[in-house]
């Protein structure tokens, strides 16, 4: 029997339905039982899973206007509901804000993805607050249920950027202290996605969180420019969504084709940081991300403090002059794609 809430999970989640007591699992094609958890939050699960079966958080809309990936993982649903895309492992599907998807705006009072790992705590009054509460609850519990082998924890958050990129979709992936997979890198690669941001310090991301405290393979990616809903050419994220599918299906890395070449790695090595508002940031407002400037360029000016280029080449990713003063107004970046190749375990 079809199920509304699975043939459109978007329409459903922004309409603001929920359930009733009866309405809240059920069956669908394939013996997969699904359960609405929560608004946006949806697990799907084989009858039997196979034992150390992987357990798959997949979310978009953390940003509320991020369209695409929403739309991708809608359609996800009901194409598992109708099964025509297979799954043998655990998936949670999450529409992150919800309230902002419904006003078309990236949040209300608060970025959401800055919200994380405890963070939401210090603004109680902030309308994400309680959102980012749930969404660690909701990624808590479903991993608690998860096989503890390695590599059968995945965290794959979807985004679009605001500006251009020389590399059109990238990967950021959170920084923990343990060393990156090649698993991660491979299906990285699968997705095409061509560069990978490691970050060296903490961050206040979901994918940070369910790295650090769920022990996932976490990754955000970044897929490309920001349309309104309706209006996105999904064929240009189809890369990560076959990607994602084969990793759902069991598929991933079997396949016998030649490998997708791995992307490029890139490592934070400083950021800008906006003193004042006197702050200069001598770059072109619509720099595109990862854009190269090479020794000596003086980026940004602020008073006494100067962001000159050290290294021979170094890139700028996420630009942003109109930060608060106190906070970062861009990071830079070396290549460091060998060394992190050779280092992945
Ligand atoms: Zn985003």
């Amino acid at each position: 029997m079809p199920v509304p809430m699975l043939d459109d999970f978007l329409a459903y989640t922004l309409a603001g339905t929920r359930p009733g007591a009866e309405e809240k699992q059920g069956t669908c094609a394939g013996g997969v039982r699904w359960s609405w958890l929560d608004d946006g939050v949806l697990q799907l699960e084989p009858t039997a899973p196979e034992k150390a079966a992987r357990s798959v958080l997949a979310s978009a809309g953390v940003h509320g206007d991020e369209t695409a990936p929403i739309e991708l993982l809608s359609h996800l649903v009901r194409d598992i509901a109708q099964g025509s895309a297979a799954l043998t492992c655990r998936l949670l599907v999450i529409l992150g804000n919800v309230d902002a998807m419904r006003d078309a705006c990236r949040y209300r009072d608060d970025d959401l993805n800055r919200l994380f790992s405890g963070r939401h705590a210090q603004v109680p009054n902030s309308h994400e607050a309680p959102r980012a509460a749930a969404l660690e609850r909701a990624a808590t519990q479903f991993f608690a249920a998860a096989s503890a082998e390695r590599g059968a924890r995945w965290h794959i958050d979807m985004h679009t950027a605001i500006r251009a990129s020389a590399f059109e979709q990238f990967a950021l992936l959170p920084h923990t202290g343990m060393p990156f997979s090649h698993a991660m890198f491979e299906w990285l690669g699968e997705a095409r996605i061509s560069a990978v941001l490691l970050h060296t310090t903490k961050g206040n991301t979901y994918s940070h969180f369910t790295a650090q405290a769920c022990g996932a393979e976490a990754c955000t990616l970044e897929l490309g420019k920001v349309r309104p809903f309706g209006e996105n050419d999904l064929t240009r994220f189809a890369g990560a969504d076959e990607a994602l599918r084969h990793l759902l299906a069991g598929t991933h890395g079997t396949k016998g084709d030649a490998k997708a070449a791995l992307p490029r790695a890139f490592t934070v090595i400083d950021q800008i940081t906006k003193h004042s508002d006197a702050f200069e940031l001598r770059v072109a407002a619509d720099v595109p991300n990862f854009t190269p400037f090479v020794k000596g360029t003086v980026l940004a000016c602020d008073g006494d403090y100067r962001y000159v280029v050290r290294h021979d080449e170094e890139r700028i990713v996420f630009p942003n002059a109109t930060v608060k003063p106190g906070l970062r107004a861009g990071l830079m970046v070396v290549e460091t794609t060998q060394d992190t190749l050779s280092s992945l375990v």
